[in-house]
Parts: C-alpha cells; sequence; structure tokens
C-alpha cells in the first residue's frame, strides 16, 4: 500500500510510519512540527518507501500520486498546561486539526478511493460515570472545559468520519486510543510518564496533579502499534478501545517510577485545578479489540518503563 501518516514527526506517527515501511509499505509522512520533531524520524532519513511533507493539515491536502490508505494522527495530544505543546496552549490549533484536519483527510480517503483510520481517544469519554469505559459508553464531557478544545474536536472528528462512511461509503476506522508512552515522546511533551522519568533522573520531587489517586491505564507504544495495525486491515467501522486495561493510581506510578530509578527524593502534589477537567478514573474494557482483532497488549507497565527510561537518559545526556 501506499500510506499517508499525518502526524507523522510525532511520538505515535514515527512509531506508525517506521512499521508500516519495516512491513514493506511505501509511507508519505506529514506534519507541520507545531508539537512533533524531525529528529523522531532520523530513522527513516533517505529510506526510498518514505517521504516527507511538512504541511499542515488544516489547509487542503495535496498529495502526489495514488494513495490506497489514510491514517489521521495529527493533533496536539498533552492536556499540560504548562507545557508550550499541551493543547489548552494550542486551543486553535486542537481544534482545526481536529475539524479541518479530520475534514481535509477524508477528502484525500475519498478522492483516492481509500481506507481511512482515525486516530480518537479515550477523552471522547470525558471524566467517565462508566467504569471501565465501553465503546457505547456516550462519554461525559464539558464542552466549554479546558479540555474541550481536545475531547470535542475529536468528537467532531468521530462524527465526521462516520458521516463520510454512512454518506460517501468510505472505508474508514475509528481507533478511540487510551494513554500510550515510550520512547520519541518530546523532552517537554507534559504528559506523566515523561515528565515523571525526567523528573526522577535529576533525583527531583515527581509533581502530582490532585492527590494521586485518579488512575490511567497505560499502554507500551509498541503494543499500541500493532493494535492500529490490525485495525487499519480490518473491515470494522465502529470504535474501537486501543489501550491496555491495567489500570494504575497517579501516585503508584509515581512510586514504581522513583523504584525503578532509585529517586530518593518525595512527591509534591500540586492543586488538581491546574488541569480543570481532570478525568478521576480511565480504564479501557477492550473485549471488542480482542474479538475483532485478536489484540491485546503483551508489555507489562515496568517493561515499558524499562525501554522508555534509557531514551530519556539519552536525551537528557545522562549517558
Ligand atoms: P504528538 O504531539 O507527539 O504527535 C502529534 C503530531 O501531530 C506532531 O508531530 C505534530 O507536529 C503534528 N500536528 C499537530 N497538528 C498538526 C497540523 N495541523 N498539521 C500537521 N501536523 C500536525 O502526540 P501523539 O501522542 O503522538 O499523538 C498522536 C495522535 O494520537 C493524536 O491525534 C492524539 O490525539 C492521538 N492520541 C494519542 C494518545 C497517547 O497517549 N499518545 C492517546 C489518545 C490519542
Ligand atoms: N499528572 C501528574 N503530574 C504530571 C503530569 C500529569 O500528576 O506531571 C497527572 C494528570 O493530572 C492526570 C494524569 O497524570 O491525572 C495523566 O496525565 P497526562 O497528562 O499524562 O494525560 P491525560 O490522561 O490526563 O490526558
Amino acid at each position: 500500500m501506499r500510506i499517508l501518516i499525518t502526524g507523522a514527526a510525532g511520538f505515535l506517527g514515527s512509531h506508525l510510519c517506521e512499521r508500516f515501511i519495516d512491513e514493506g509499505h511505501y509511507v508519505i509522512g506529514m506534519d507541520n512540527f507545531v508539537t512533533g520533531n524531525i529528529d523522531n524520524l532520523t530513522c527513516l532519513a533517505g529510506n526510498p518507501k518514505f517521504l516527507f511533507i511538512r504541511h499542515d493539515v488544516a489547509n487542503f491536502i495535496f498529495v502526489p500520486g495514488e494513495i490506497d490508505a489514510v491514517l489521521h494522527f495529527a493533533s496536539p495530544a498533552s492536556p499540560n498546561p504548562a507545557s508550550p505543546y499541551g493543547y489548552t496552549n494550542l486551543p486553535i490549533q486542537t481544534m482545526k486539526a481536529g475539524a479541518l484536519g479530520t475534514h481535509n483527510t477524508l477528502g484525500v480517503a475519498r478522492s483516492h478511493n481509500a481506507r481511512y483510520l482515525l486516530a480518537s481517544t479515550s477523552e471522547i469519554y470525558g471524566d467517565p460515570l462508566e467504569h471501565p469505559q465501553t465503546e457505547s459508553y456516550w462519554g461525559h464531557v464539558d464542552p466549554i472545559g479546558v479540555r474541550s478544545v481536545y475531547d470535542e474536536a475529536k468528537r467532531f472528528a468521530e462524527a465526521l468520519t462516520m458521516a463520510y462512511h454512512r454518506y460517501h461509503g468510505i472505508n474508514t476506522r475509528i481507533a478511540r486510543i487510551f494513554n500510550t508512552f515510550g520512547p520519541r515522546m518530546h523532552l517537554d511533551d507534559g504528559r506523566v510518564v515523561p515528565n515523571f522519568i525526567q523528573q526522577a533522573l535529576r533525583s527531583e520531587a515527581l509533581t502530582i496533579y490532585g492527590d494521586g489517586s485518579q488512575t490511567r491505564s497505560f499502554c507500551y507504544v509498541s503494543d499500541l502499534v500493532e493494535g492500529i495495525y490490525r485495525l487499519l486491515l480490518s473491515e470494522e467501522h465502529n470504535p474501537v478501545n486501543i489501550g491496555n486495561p491495567n489500570e494504575i493510581a497517579i501516585l503508584e506510578l509515581a512510586e514504581t517510577i522513583n523504584k525503578m530509578i532509585g529517586n530518593q527524593a518525595e512527591v509534591i502534589l500540586k492543586p488538581a485545578s491546574r488541569l480543570g477537567d481532570d478525568p478521576q478514573r480511565r480504564r479501557p474494557d477492550i473485549t471488542r479489540a480482542k474479538e475483532i482483532l485478536g489484540w491485546e497488549p503483551t508489555i507489562p507497565l515496568e517493561e515499558g518503563l524499562k525501554r522508555t527510561i534509557p531514551y530519556f537518559q539519552q536525551k537528557l545526556g545522562l549517558v
């Protein structure tokens, strides 16, 4: 296949480009570097199966040659207002990537008769009242909250994707991605795993927003990539949760990372209001992914952290 991947210079996008090329496909990566980094694509420089186009997906997209598949991953993804890459600091760009970017990439899929995969998110469930979250749950989202620029753009993106599927017959898929981590997350990304690992490596106190009782369920990047790969090859048009159901409190995550790195510093509790409508619990029900894709994560949290810590050690010049 000839595949267009937007958000190619980002964390997930760069791993996906690599995976699809490894499988023998030709990849056109697109990014405008708003939160991504060209260094993430160093391993593909000069690869004859890879073409990079610098472009903002909010503007009309022209891709030379035939396209067999489109994966739309371009969007800021960190909620942290303390990060320059947090979507609360990029609110209009985030809404445009989710809304106009989805419209433009669906347009590419339509004009090439290509299959399409939207990177949606567990954030469409908001601060969920149902636990764990199944795909049939409609969510609990504040339409004007701090996170709404991301949540509502992704909800619009899902609705538009289904409209193109139902009205134009486009061969679409929707991945509802839960918290994923691994090498190539930006040093200043602001999400919890890169923050905690860097703080621990610097022997600093880990910053916990709130009392740390809020939970997340962390998926290692190679598992996520496998799930996305299988979903693209499937014929499933309804949303599928892709994530690791192993739920952990943020305080316990901090203790785990401190223990693995040998950091003696205490944790610091910071006000939860920092992140506005911070979801209190999050855990995917992955029954559908198991049944439809034969997929489930294989990398436990500590193993994933073991593979991620050396990346940050290297980026911080500690090895
Ligand atoms: P990231 O910030 O590392 O990557 C996003 C990439 O998109 C960046 O390279 C950025 O420059 C690019 N981009 C943003 N707006 C763009 C635009 N208008 N035009 C072109 N490029 C643009 O984040 P990530 O974690 O790799 O997330 C990738 C996708 O996966 C996002 O759509 C995000 O919503 C989704 N997702 C990620 C997670 C996760 O835990 N990593 C969870 C749920 C959903
Ligand atoms: N968090 C934290 N300290 C940090 C960064 C994040 O305690 O330095 C918390 C955050 O409040 C949230 C959880 O960790 O409850 C996960 O945050 P992240 O930004 O990784 O992503 P989210 O799942 O909220 O989109």
